[in-house]
Protein backbone atom coordinates (compact mmCIF):
# COMPACT_ATOMS: atom_id res chain seq x y z
CA UNK A 1 0.00 0.00 0.00
CA UNK A 2 2.99 2.30 0.83
CA UNK A 3 5.62 0.80 -1.20
CA UNK A 4 9.00 -0.36 -0.44
CA UNK A 5 10.01 3.08 0.88
CA UNK A 6 8.73 2.05 4.13
CA UNK A 7 11.87 -0.83 4.66
CA UNK A 8 14.05 1.48 6.76
CA UNK A 9 10.67 1.55 8.95
CA UNK A 10 10.06 -2.46 9.50
CA UNK A 11 14.06 -2.80 9.82
CA UNK A 12 14.28 -0.42 12.50
CA UNK A 13 10.93 -1.65 14.37
CA UNK A 14 12.04 -5.00 13.79
CA UNK A 15 15.57 -4.16 15.75
CA UNK A 16 14.42 -1.68 18.44
CA UNK A 17 11.65 -4.48 19.41
CA UNK A 18 13.69 -7.49 19.73
CA UNK A 19 17.24 -5.86 20.48
CA UNK A 20 16.87 -4.90 24.27
CA UNK A 21 14.94 -8.61 24.92
CA UNK A 22 19.05 -9.61 24.69
CA UNK A 23 20.98 -6.71 25.60
CA UNK A 24 23.52 -6.75 28.46
CA UNK A 25 26.04 -4.44 29.26
CA UNK A 26 28.21 -7.25 30.84
CA UNK A 27 30.79 -7.04 27.95
CA UNK A 28 31.38 -5.40 24.51
CA UNK A 29 31.07 -9.10 23.10
CA UNK A 30 27.40 -9.17 24.44
CA UNK A 31 26.44 -5.90 23.12
CA UNK A 32 27.53 -6.86 19.76
CA UNK A 33 25.93 -10.25 20.23
CA UNK A 34 22.82 -8.38 20.82
CA UNK A 35 23.14 -5.78 18.09
CA UNK A 36 23.98 -8.75 15.72
CA UNK A 37 21.15 -11.05 16.47
CA UNK A 38 18.35 -8.00 16.19
CA UNK A 39 19.69 -6.44 12.82
CA UNK A 40 19.17 -10.24 11.45
CA UNK A 41 15.76 -10.47 12.86
CA UNK A 42 15.51 -6.55 11.09
CA UNK A 43 16.83 -7.82 7.75
CA UNK A 44 14.66 -11.35 7.68
CA UNK A 45 11.44 -8.63 8.59
CA UNK A 46 12.31 -6.48 5.13
CA UNK A 47 12.71 -9.62 3.33
CA UNK A 48 9.19 -11.08 4.64
CA UNK A 49 7.10 -7.35 4.47
CA UNK A 50 8.18 -5.58 2.46
CA UNK A 51 9.89 -7.98 -0.58
CA UNK A 52 7.21 -10.37 -0.09
CA UNK A 53 4.44 -7.40 -0.59
CA UNK A 54 6.66 -6.23 -3.55
CA UNK A 55 5.84 -9.61 -5.38
CA UNK A 56 2.65 -10.22 -4.48
CA UNK A 57 1.60 -6.82 -5.39
CA UNK A 58 3.74 -7.63 -9.33
CA UNK A 59 2.39 -10.98 -9.17
CA UNK A 60 -1.28 -9.83 -8.63
CA UNK A 61 -0.82 -6.21 -10.18
CA UNK A 62 -2.57 -5.41 -7.67
CA UNK A 63 -2.67 -3.72 -3.90
CA UNK A 64 -5.47 -5.44 -2.84
CA UNK A 65 -5.02 -9.01 -2.91
CA UNK A 66 -8.12 -10.51 -0.94
CA UNK A 67 -11.02 -10.03 -3.53
CA UNK A 68 -10.03 -12.79 -6.60
CA UNK A 69 -8.78 -16.53 -5.49
CA UNK A 70 -5.43 -16.93 -7.19
CA UNK A 71 -4.75 -13.65 -5.52
CA UNK A 72 -5.71 -14.74 -2.33
CA UNK A 73 -3.26 -18.04 -3.23
CA UNK A 74 -0.70 -15.86 -4.29
CA UNK A 75 -0.63 -13.64 -1.03
CA UNK A 76 -0.79 -16.80 0.93
CA UNK A 77 2.41 -18.84 -0.67
CA UNK A 78 4.81 -15.64 -0.37
CA UNK A 79 2.89 -13.43 2.70
CA UNK A 80 2.05 -16.55 4.90
CA UNK A 81 4.28 -19.63 3.97
CA UNK A 82 7.20 -17.98 2.45
CA UNK A 83 8.06 -14.18 4.07
CA UNK A 84 7.42 -15.63 7.61
CA UNK A 85 9.51 -18.47 7.23
CA UNK A 86 12.65 -15.97 5.92
CA UNK A 87 11.83 -14.12 8.68
CA UNK A 88 11.72 -16.65 11.41
CA UNK A 89 14.63 -18.32 9.60
CA UNK A 90 16.59 -15.15 10.09
CA UNK A 91 15.37 -13.90 13.29
CA UNK A 92 15.61 -18.03 15.22
CA UNK A 93 18.91 -18.16 13.56
CA UNK A 94 20.51 -15.31 14.70
CA UNK A 95 19.30 -15.85 18.30
CA UNK A 96 20.74 -19.70 17.88
CA UNK A 97 24.01 -18.50 16.42
CA UNK A 98 24.90 -15.61 18.97
CA UNK A 99 23.70 -18.14 21.93
CA UNK A 100 20.29 -16.56 23.34
CA UNK A 101 18.91 -19.87 22.46
CA UNK A 102 20.05 -23.29 22.88
CA UNK A 103 20.25 -25.22 19.81
CA UNK A 104 18.05 -27.87 21.76
CA UNK A 105 15.22 -25.03 21.74
CA UNK A 106 15.46 -23.99 18.33
CA UNK A 107 13.17 -25.65 16.62
CA UNK A 108 10.17 -25.36 19.24
CA UNK A 109 11.19 -21.06 18.58
CA UNK A 110 10.99 -21.36 14.95
CA UNK A 111 7.72 -22.99 14.86
CA UNK A 112 6.60 -20.65 16.86
CA UNK A 113 8.15 -17.99 15.34
CA UNK A 114 7.05 -19.09 12.30
CA UNK A 115 3.22 -20.00 12.80
CA UNK A 116 2.66 -16.63 14.85
CA UNK A 117 4.31 -14.72 11.74
CA UNK A 118 2.20 -16.47 9.63
CA UNK A 119 -1.06 -16.06 11.64
CA UNK A 120 0.04 -12.61 11.94
CA UNK A 121 0.09 -11.70 7.90
CA UNK A 122 -2.75 -13.91 7.37
CA UNK A 123 -4.67 -11.46 9.63
CA UNK A 124 -3.51 -8.22 9.64
CA UNK A 125 -2.64 -7.50 6.18
CA UNK A 126 -6.35 -8.02 4.93
CA UNK A 127 -7.63 -5.98 8.31
CA UNK A 128 -5.09 -3.47 7.47
CA UNK A 129 -6.03 -3.48 3.25
CA UNK A 130 -9.68 -3.31 4.27
CA UNK A 131 -9.71 -0.24 6.55
CA UNK A 132 -7.24 1.53 4.48
CA UNK A 133 -9.11 0.91 0.55
CA UNK A 134 -12.78 2.31 0.64
CA UNK A 135 -15.88 -0.87 0.46
CA UNK A 136 -16.29 -0.98 -3.30
CA UNK A 137 -19.97 -1.82 -2.88
CA UNK A 138 -22.91 0.57 -0.97
CA UNK A 139 -24.72 -1.41 1.72
CA UNK A 140 -27.19 0.52 4.59
CA UNK A 141 -26.73 0.85 8.12
CA UNK A 142 -23.19 -1.19 7.39
CA UNK A 143 -21.33 -0.28 10.59
CA UNK A 144 -24.66 -0.75 12.76
CA UNK A 145 -24.31 -4.09 11.51
CA UNK A 146 -20.47 -4.18 12.28
CA UNK A 147 -20.97 -2.94 15.53
CA UNK A 148 -23.59 -5.64 16.57
CA UNK A 149 -21.66 -8.54 14.80
CA UNK A 150 -18.64 -7.71 16.61
CA UNK A 151 -20.63 -7.73 19.84
CA UNK A 152 -22.14 -10.91 19.02
CA UNK A 153 -18.86 -12.89 18.12
CA UNK A 154 -16.43 -11.17 21.17
CA UNK A 155 -19.57 -12.45 23.58
CA UNK A 156 -19.62 -16.47 21.99
CA UNK A 157 -15.88 -16.17 21.28
CA UNK A 158 -15.50 -15.84 24.97
CA UNK A 159 -18.13 -18.41 26.06
CA UNK A 160 -16.44 -20.95 23.89
CA UNK A 161 -13.65 -19.51 25.75
CA UNK A 162 -14.93 -20.19 29.08
CA UNK A 163 -13.85 -15.90 29.92
CA UNK A 164 -17.93 -15.31 30.52
CA UNK A 165 -20.61 -17.87 31.20
CA UNK A 166 -23.91 -17.30 29.82
CA UNK A 167 -27.04 -19.17 30.93
CA UNK A 168 -28.32 -22.37 29.22
CA UNK A 169 -30.93 -20.67 27.49
CA UNK A 170 -29.24 -17.26 26.71
CA UNK A 171 -26.19 -19.40 24.92
CA UNK A 172 -28.68 -21.93 22.55
CA UNK A 173 -30.30 -18.25 21.68
CA UNK A 174 -27.12 -17.25 20.47
CA UNK A 175 -26.12 -20.79 19.17
CA UNK A 176 -29.64 -19.96 17.24
CA UNK A 177 -28.77 -16.79 15.76
CA UNK A 178 -25.61 -17.59 14.37
CA UNK A 179 -26.46 -18.91 11.27
CA UNK A 180 -28.33 -15.36 10.60
CA UNK A 181 -25.33 -13.59 11.99
CA UNK A 182 -22.98 -15.22 9.77
CA UNK A 183 -25.26 -14.32 6.50
CA UNK A 184 -25.12 -10.68 7.72
CA UNK A 185 -21.69 -11.08 7.98
CA UNK A 186 -20.96 -12.08 4.82
CA UNK A 187 -23.20 -9.52 3.13
CA UNK A 188 -21.87 -6.56 4.71
CA UNK A 189 -18.48 -6.64 2.82
CA UNK A 190 -15.06 -7.63 3.52
CA UNK A 191 -13.71 -5.09 5.95
CA UNK A 192 -16.40 -6.23 8.15
CA UNK A 193 -15.22 -10.24 7.89
CA UNK A 194 -11.38 -9.21 8.72
CA UNK A 195 -12.63 -6.99 11.65
CA UNK A 196 -14.69 -10.24 13.22
CA UNK A 197 -12.22 -11.99 12.36
CA UNK A 198 -9.70 -10.19 14.49
CA UNK A 199 -12.30 -9.75 16.88
CA UNK A 200 -12.32 -13.58 17.42
CA UNK A 201 -8.70 -14.25 17.18
CA UNK A 202 -7.83 -11.31 19.50
CA UNK A 203 -10.47 -12.69 21.89
CA UNK A 204 -9.02 -16.39 21.57
CA UNK A 205 -5.69 -14.86 22.15
CA UNK A 206 -6.59 -13.42 25.63
CA UNK A 207 -8.13 -15.83 27.08
CA UNK A 208 -5.80 -18.57 25.88
CA UNK A 209 -2.87 -15.95 27.51
CA UNK A 210 -5.29 -15.98 31.11
CA UNK A 211 -5.43 -19.74 31.02
CA UNK A 212 -8.74 -20.08 29.82
CA UNK A 213 -10.64 -22.10 26.58
CA UNK A 214 -9.57 -25.31 24.76
CA UNK A 215 -6.18 -25.00 24.15
CA UNK A 216 -4.82 -24.39 27.82
CA UNK A 217 -2.48 -27.18 28.19
CA UNK A 218 0.83 -28.07 30.52
CA UNK A 219 3.15 -26.93 27.52
CA UNK A 220 3.00 -23.23 26.50
CA UNK A 221 4.77 -23.83 22.78
CA UNK A 222 1.91 -26.31 22.92
CA UNK A 223 -1.11 -23.91 23.22
CA UNK A 224 0.36 -21.05 21.69
CA UNK A 225 0.62 -23.88 18.19
CA UNK A 226 -2.40 -24.73 18.71
CA UNK A 227 -4.37 -21.32 19.12
CA UNK A 228 -2.30 -20.13 15.86
CA UNK A 229 -3.69 -23.11 13.92
CA UNK A 230 -7.10 -22.17 15.24
CA UNK A 231 -6.72 -18.91 14.13
CA UNK A 232 -5.67 -19.67 10.98
CA UNK A 233 -7.97 -22.31 9.95
CA UNK A 234 -10.90 -20.02 11.68
CA UNK A 235 -9.70 -16.90 9.06
CA UNK A 236 -9.27 -19.46 5.91
CA UNK A 237 -12.74 -20.52 5.81
CA UNK A 238 -14.14 -16.80 6.80
CA UNK A 239 -11.73 -15.86 4.28
CA UNK A 240 -13.15 -18.05 1.39
CA UNK A 241 -16.65 -17.52 1.76
CA UNK A 242 -16.48 -13.86 2.08
CA UNK A 243 -14.37 -13.73 -1.01
CA UNK A 244 -16.86 -15.88 -2.70
CA UNK A 245 -20.03 -13.15 -1.66
CA UNK A 246 -17.49 -10.73 -2.67
CA UNK A 247 -17.36 -11.86 -6.49
CA UNK A 248 -20.60 -12.95 -6.70
CA UNK A 249 -21.51 -9.30 -5.37
CA UNK A 250 -19.31 -7.51 -7.82
CA UNK A 251 -20.10 -9.98 -10.44
CA UNK A 252 -24.04 -8.62 -10.20
CA UNK A 253 -22.78 -5.48 -9.66
CA UNK A 254 -21.14 -5.91 -13.31
CA UNK A 255 -24.18 -7.38 -14.69
CA UNK A 256 -26.45 -4.30 -13.86
CA UNK A 257 -23.67 -2.16 -15.38
CA UNK A 258 -23.73 -4.07 -18.30
CA UNK A 259 -27.62 -3.78 -18.10
CA UNK A 260 -28.06 -0.24 -18.16
CA UNK A 261 -25.51 0.36 -20.31
CA UNK A 262 -27.31 -1.94 -23.17
CA UNK A 263 -30.46 -0.04 -22.19
CA UNK A 264 -28.82 2.83 -22.91
CA UNK A 265 -27.60 1.68 -26.35
CA UNK A 266 -30.62 0.50 -27.62
CA UNK A 267 -32.81 3.81 -27.09
CA UNK A 268 -30.00 6.31 -28.26
CA UNK A 269 -29.50 7.38 -32.01
CA UNK A 270 -25.72 6.36 -32.48
CA UNK A 271 -25.41 9.30 -34.60
CA UNK A 272 -26.65 12.48 -32.40
CA UNK A 273 -26.89 10.42 -29.12
CA UNK A 274 -30.49 12.34 -28.69
CA UNK A 275 -33.02 9.27 -28.00
CA UNK A 276 -34.23 7.26 -30.45
CA UNK A 277 -37.62 6.70 -31.62
CA UNK A 278 -38.16 3.10 -29.68
CA UNK A 279 -37.33 5.24 -26.41
CA UNK A 280 -39.67 8.79 -27.84
CA UNK A 281 -42.50 6.51 -28.18
CA UNK A 282 -41.99 4.91 -25.31
CA UNK A 283 -41.74 8.15 -23.19
CA UNK A 284 -44.64 9.41 -24.88
CA UNK A 285 -46.80 6.82 -23.43
CA UNK A 286 -45.47 6.96 -20.12
CA UNK A 287 -46.11 10.67 -20.49
CA UNK A 288 -49.92 9.76 -21.95
CA UNK A 289 -50.54 7.55 -18.55
CA UNK A 290 -49.33 10.15 -16.22
CA UNK A 291 -51.25 12.65 -18.36
CA UNK A 292 -53.94 10.71 -17.34
CA UNK A 293 -53.27 10.56 -13.32
CA UNK A 294 -52.22 13.99 -12.98
CA UNK A 295 -54.24 15.71 -15.66
CA UNK A 296 -51.29 18.17 -15.75
CA UNK A 297 -50.78 18.36 -19.54
CA UNK A 298 -46.93 17.69 -21.46
CA UNK A 299 -45.82 19.50 -24.85
CA UNK A 300 -44.79 18.31 -28.23
CA UNK A 301 -42.16 20.12 -30.30
CA UNK A 302 -41.81 18.41 -33.77
CA UNK A 303 -38.94 20.25 -35.17
CA UNK A 304 -37.11 19.66 -38.73
CA UNK A 305 -34.22 21.52 -40.03
CA UNK A 306 -34.84 23.78 -43.03
CA UNK A 307 -33.58 23.17 -47.09
CA UNK A 308 -31.49 20.14 -45.31
CA UNK A 309 -31.10 18.73 -48.89
CA UNK A 310 -29.43 21.60 -49.73
CA UNK A 311 -26.89 21.72 -47.08
CA UNK A 312 -25.83 18.23 -48.03
CA UNK A 313 -25.34 19.06 -51.49
CA UNK A 314 -23.68 22.12 -50.98
CA UNK A 315 -21.12 20.89 -48.16
CA UNK A 316 -21.68 17.42 -48.02
CA UNK A 317 -22.98 14.28 -45.88
CA UNK A 318 -20.38 14.75 -43.29
CA UNK A 319 -20.94 18.44 -42.85
CA UNK A 320 -24.78 17.55 -42.52
CA UNK A 321 -24.10 15.03 -40.23
CA UNK A 322 -22.08 17.44 -37.58
CA UNK A 323 -24.92 20.19 -38.70
CA UNK A 324 -27.44 17.16 -37.14
CA UNK A 325 -24.95 16.76 -34.20
CA UNK A 326 -24.21 20.42 -32.95
CA UNK A 327 -28.65 21.00 -33.38
CA UNK A 328 -29.13 17.88 -31.08
CA UNK A 329 -26.37 19.19 -28.68
CA UNK A 330 -28.09 22.60 -28.83
CA UNK A 331 -31.79 22.01 -28.12
CA UNK A 332 -30.45 19.38 -25.22
CA UNK A 333 -28.29 22.55 -23.50
CA UNK A 334 -32.16 24.50 -23.46
CA UNK A 335 -34.51 21.91 -21.79
CA UNK A 336 -34.83 20.46 -18.57
CA UNK A 337 -33.56 17.45 -16.71
CA UNK A 338 -36.79 16.26 -17.08
CA UNK A 339 -37.88 16.80 -20.75
CA UNK A 340 -36.29 14.31 -23.98
CA UNK A 341 -34.64 14.94 -27.25
CA UNK A 342 -35.05 12.74 -29.31
CA UNK A 343 -34.37 12.18 -33.51
CA UNK A 344 -37.75 10.74 -34.69
CA UNK A 345 -35.78 10.60 -38.19
CA UNK A 346 -33.56 11.91 -40.92
CA UNK A 347 -33.58 15.79 -39.77
CA UNK A 348 -36.45 15.61 -37.63
CA UNK A 349 -36.24 15.88 -33.62
CA UNK A 350 -39.12 15.82 -31.19
CA UNK A 351 -38.95 16.91 -27.94
CA UNK A 352 -41.51 16.12 -25.18
CA UNK A 353 -41.39 18.44 -22.65
CA UNK A 354 -42.89 17.65 -19.27
CA UNK A 355 -45.30 19.43 -17.21
CA UNK A 356 -46.08 22.38 -19.04
CA UNK A 357 -48.73 25.18 -21.06
CA UNK A 358 -49.04 26.26 -24.27
CA UNK A 359 -47.84 30.04 -23.31
CA UNK A 360 -44.56 28.32 -21.86
CA UNK A 361 -44.60 25.75 -24.78
CA UNK A 362 -44.45 28.55 -27.44
CA UNK A 363 -42.04 30.49 -26.03
CA UNK A 364 -39.28 27.73 -25.58
CA UNK A 365 -39.98 26.65 -29.81
CA UNK A 366 -39.40 30.39 -30.16
CA UNK A 367 -36.23 30.16 -28.11
CA UNK A 368 -34.93 27.12 -30.30
CA UNK A 369 -35.85 28.77 -33.41
CA UNK A 370 -33.78 32.00 -32.75
CA UNK A 371 -31.04 30.28 -31.04
CA UNK A 372 -30.29 27.76 -33.87
CA UNK A 373 -31.30 30.92 -36.57
CA UNK A 374 -28.37 33.00 -34.81
CA UNK A 375 -26.20 29.63 -34.10
CA UNK A 376 -22.91 29.88 -36.16
CA UNK A 377 -22.26 26.27 -37.65
CA UNK A 378 -19.08 26.16 -38.54
CA UNK A 379 -18.90 26.59 -42.99
CA UNK A 380 -22.45 26.65 -43.03
CA UNK A 381 -24.27 29.56 -43.21
CA UNK A 382 -28.39 30.62 -42.74
CA UNK A 383 -29.46 27.25 -41.26
CA UNK A 384 -32.78 27.66 -39.66
CA UNK A 385 -35.09 25.13 -38.11
CA UNK A 386 -39.24 25.12 -38.28
CA UNK A 387 -41.28 23.71 -35.31
CA UNK A 388 -44.51 22.77 -34.99
CA UNK A 389 -46.16 22.21 -31.41
CA UNK A 390 -49.00 21.01 -29.57
CA UNK A 391 -50.44 20.24 -26.15
CA UNK A 392 -51.46 16.32 -24.93
CA UNK A 393 -55.23 16.39 -24.11
CA UNK A 394 -57.52 13.94 -22.86
CA UNK A 395 -58.17 10.94 -24.55
CA UNK A 396 -55.15 11.27 -26.91
CA UNK A 397 -53.24 8.24 -28.58
CA UNK A 398 -49.36 8.19 -29.35
CA UNK A 399 -50.35 8.60 -33.16
CA UNK A 400 -52.69 11.66 -32.52
CA UNK A 401 -50.31 13.87 -30.53
CA UNK A 402 -47.57 12.79 -33.26
CA UNK A 403 -49.65 13.83 -35.87
CA UNK A 404 -51.06 17.22 -34.58
CA UNK A 405 -47.06 18.15 -34.25
CA UNK A 406 -46.93 17.09 -37.52
CA UNK A 407 -49.38 19.30 -38.94
CA UNK A 408 -48.16 22.22 -37.15
CA UNK A 409 -44.73 21.69 -38.14
CA UNK A 410 -46.09 21.75 -42.07
CA UNK A 411 -47.87 24.96 -41.49
CA UNK A 412 -44.40 26.63 -40.54
CA UNK A 413 -43.37 25.46 -43.88
CA UNK A 414 -45.53 26.18 -45.80
CA UNK A 415 -45.52 29.81 -44.07
CA UNK A 416 -41.77 30.00 -45.45
CA UNK A 417 -40.05 28.23 -43.43
CA UNK A 418 -37.97 29.12 -39.75
CA UNK A 419 -41.30 29.29 -38.16
CA UNK A 420 -42.94 28.27 -34.76
CA UNK A 421 -46.99 27.31 -35.47
CA UNK A 422 -49.26 25.89 -33.13
CA UNK A 423 -51.66 22.69 -34.03
CA UNK A 424 -54.64 24.58 -35.32
CA UNK A 425 -57.37 22.94 -32.62
CA UNK A 426 -55.23 23.78 -30.11
P1 LIG B 1 -37.49 21.07 -45.84
O1 LIG B 1 -36.97 22.42 -45.55
O2 LIG B 1 -38.80 21.09 -46.51
O3 LIG B 1 -37.48 20.23 -44.62
O4 LIG B 1 -36.47 20.42 -46.86
P2 LIG B 1 -35.32 19.42 -46.58
O5 LIG B 1 -34.33 19.45 -47.67
O6 LIG B 1 -34.77 19.67 -45.21
O7 LIG B 1 -36.12 18.06 -46.49
P3 LIG B 1 -36.04 16.74 -47.34
O8 LIG B 1 -36.96 15.78 -46.64
O9 LIG B 1 -36.27 17.02 -48.77
O10 LIG B 1 -34.57 16.22 -47.19
C1 LIG B 1 -34.06 15.72 -45.97
C2 LIG B 1 -32.65 15.33 -46.24
O11 LIG B 1 -32.02 14.92 -45.06
C3 LIG B 1 -32.54 14.19 -47.20
C4 LIG B 1 -31.57 13.24 -46.58
O12 LIG B 1 -30.53 12.86 -47.44
C5 LIG B 1 -31.00 14.02 -45.44
N1 LIG B 1 -30.65 13.17 -44.31
C6 LIG B 1 -31.44 12.30 -43.67
N2 LIG B 1 -30.74 11.69 -42.69
C7 LIG B 1 -29.47 12.18 -42.73
C8 LIG B 1 -28.28 11.96 -42.00
O13 LIG B 1 -28.24 11.14 -41.07
N3 LIG B 1 -27.18 12.66 -42.33
C9 LIG B 1 -27.20 13.57 -43.35
N4 LIG B 1 -26.07 14.22 -43.63
N5 LIG B 1 -28.28 13.79 -44.06
C10 LIG B 1 -29.41 13.12 -43.78
MG1 LIG C 1 -36.02 19.42 -43.56
MG1 LIG D 1 -37.68 16.26 -43.02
Amino acid sequence: YKGSRIWPGVFIGAFAGNVWAYFSTESIGAILSALAAASLNGTGDVICCVLMARIIAHKTQSSYPFTDIRHYATFCLYGVLIGPLISALFGVGGLTGFGFVALQNAFATLLTWYVGDAVGAMLFAPLLLSWLRSEPFEIPNRNIRLLILSAYSVVVTATLFDLISLTQPHFLLAMLLSPIAFFTLMHNGQRSVFTVQSLVAATAVYATSTNNGPFVSGSNVQSLVELQLFIAAFSLVMFLVAMLVFQQQSNSHQLQLKKNELEELYRRDQLTKAWNRYRITEFIELELARFERTRRPFGIIMLDIDNFKAINDKYGHSVGDSVLVSTSALILEHIREADLLGRWGGEEFIIVITETDKPSLVLLANKIRQLIDKHEFGSCEGITVSLGLTLSRQGDTLMQLIDRADEALYQSKSLGKNQVSTSATD
